[in-house]
């Protein structure tokens, strides 16, 4: 197994994936927690808010392994569903752009 299936499988057999559900609208924002932080990703446009992500876009156009397995965990419903409410949707999208 190389080092990204490895890394892939470590996400998904923790349970890091994070769906966070605002209701009721049902808007949802998808994250993986990493080692130092959160990383924000929109499976939509496979976009990924880690270093890795910019980086590897920049050099070789290759997305991080974030994005891969966020799909994966989709597929397989491995991952948590976390809800708050509308009201909170702000705030909840202020502090992940703090964390960027
Ligand atoms: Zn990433």
């Amino acid at each position: 197994m190389n080092e990204k299936s490895r890394k892939m499988n470590e996400v998904i057999s923790q349970n890091r994936v994070k769906l966070h559900l605002f209701e009721p609208s049902q808007r949802s924002i998808w994250t993986i927690v990493g080692k130092e932080k959160e990383h924000w990703l929109d499976p939509e446009s496979n976009f990924c808010s880690c270093s890795g992500y910019y980086f590897g876009m920049l050099k070789n156009k290759k997305p991080c392994y974030h994005i891969e397995s966020i799909h994966i965990a989709r597929q397989e419903k491995k991952f948590d569903i976390i809800k708050f409410s509308d009201e909170e949707y702000d705030s909840f999208i202020s502090s992940i752009l703090d964390e960027l």
